[in-house]
């Protein structure tokens, strides 16, 4: 399949070029066609398979087709959850955009920064509008914009937009939509509350599933290690010197760890950098400018921070804390294993509680896939719950207070008297 049979212009089959990609991936080969129709699309597809361009493109290109000589007016609106996919989607939009005839114009809008500048770039109006949902709302209540013209709306990563209690929100922008509309929703896992949105929002939509179980463990081998929390920064040390990865994003479960891991790495001669909410917006584009080309080797990161990341060549993520969900497990490890690369996933077990063995099985049934245990030789935990025993002690429920307390307890003996127990 090429660009050509899809139904784009010329000029966006030139922009495409300029991208450097030959061949639409799977995602765009069943997505360009459909959006060009003018069709409600459903796609159930994660970072790394092209989603963004198997929108862009297509709208793009009814965007272009849509513009008159008047006013201009908003076509197009994507809702992202985080800042960061929203910088990265404008990126994709307007480095196409360049390539077309009569100057199309994307604004890119989030919060966290200051509203006035952007409130100056939507003066005169924006073709195609990035958003973040509380921003946009706010730049709405200052008649910054309207979405009276819209006519496509492009949910992003609709699973995150909810997960971060974006809903209500939702439900406000979509108040303001005219009612007759496309939409096209893009999602990396299709939970109850996205099944439902879904449902209210799409006409007949065209469903497209790429990111299919089977496919994703192909791109990414799965690994899990088993050591004793107190042991995990050492062992990341171990596994950076021996398996010479050129970069690695590390997640952790809190703010404070991001550091801490960081500045720990750093004094052993690692070059790592901390990634979490609290960053500036200079501070973050630093920091990922810095990993891109080769300045750092080790990012730390928390969930959110990570959100809809998008680092080339990334081969290695490693879970140093678990994550919550099997949906953040999904969204962690999709950020390795890009556009047909290959990359690696390592999941650190430690102790009892939301690191342990009983959180990784549910994470593992969810997901419909084992990961083989492994130990590394020099690093083996003092005590291993087996599996069995761990699913049968929880029950297959995420750890209860008591747990955790008591876990942590557990960890403290073994730090000893003055020793960290939750990050090692
Ligand atoms: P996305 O899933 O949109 O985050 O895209 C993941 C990565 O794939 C980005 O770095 C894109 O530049 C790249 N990409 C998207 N489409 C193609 C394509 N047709 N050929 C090669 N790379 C692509």
């Amino acid at each position: 399949m090429s660009f050509a049979t899809l139904g784009l212009l010329p000029a966006l089959i030139r922009a495409v070029r300029e991208q450097g990609y030959h061949a639409p991936t799977a995602i765009q080969s069943a997505a360009i066609p459909a959006v060009l129709r003018g069709a409600d699309v459903l796609a159930l597809a994660q970072t790394g398979t092209g989603k963004t361009a198997a929108f862009a493109l297509p709208v793009l290109q009814n965007v272009l087709q849509q513009r008159g000589e008047g006013l201009r007016q908003t076509r197009a609106l994507v809702l992202v959850p985080t800042r960061e996919l929203a910088v990265q989607v404008g990126e994709v939009l307007r480095s196409i955009t360049r390539e077309l005839p009569g100057r199309i114009k994307v604004v890119t809008v989030f919060g966290g920064v200051s509203i006035n500048p952007q409130m100056m770039d939507l003066r005169g109006g924006a073709d195609v509008l990035v958003a973040t949902p509380g921003r946009l709302l706010d730049l709405l209540d200052h008649n910054a914009l309207r979405l009276t013209a819209l006519s496509t709306l492009v949910l992003d990563e609709a699973d995150r937009l909810l997960d971060m209690g974006f809903a209500d929100e939702l439900q406000r922008v979509l108040a303001l939509c005219p009612k007759k509309r496309q939409n096209l929703f893009f999602s990396a896992t299709f939970a109850p509350a996205v099944q439902a949105l879904a449902e209210t929002l799409l006409d007949s939509p065209e469903r497209i599933e790429i990111a299919a179980p089977a496919q994703r463990s192909a791109a990414i081998e799965q690994r899990a290690i088993q050591v004793d929390e107190i042991a995990r920064t050492p062992l990341l040390r171990h596994l950076l010197e021996t398996e010479a990865w050129p970069r690695v994003l590390v997640f952790v479960a809190t703010k404070y760890a991001t550091e801490h891991v960081s500045d720990k790495l750093w004094k052993q001669g690692i070059k790592a950098a901390a990634l979490h909410g609290e960053l500036s917006q200079g501070g973050r584009s630093k920091v990922l400018a810095a990993l891109k080309d080769s300045g750092i080797q080790v990012l730390v990161a928390t969930d959110i921070a990570a959100r809809g990341l998008d680092i080339p060549d990334l081969p290695v993520v490693l879970n140093y804390d678990l994550p919550r969900s099997t949906a953040d497990y999904t969204h962690r490890i999709g950020r390795t294993g890009r556009a047909g690369q290959t990359g690696v996933a390592i999941s650190f077990i430690s102790g009892q509680s939301s690191n342990g063995e009983a959180h990784f099985r549910l994470i593992e049934k969810r997901q419909g896939q084992r990961v083989p245990r492994e130990q590394i030789a020099g690093f083996e935990p003092k005590q291993v719950l087996s599996p069995a025993a761990a699913t049968g002690g929880v029950k297959g429920k995420r750890p209860n207070k008591k747990d955790k307390l008591r876990a942590a307890a557990a960890a403290a003996a073994m730090a000893g008297p003055g020793g960290e127990s939750t990050v090692a």
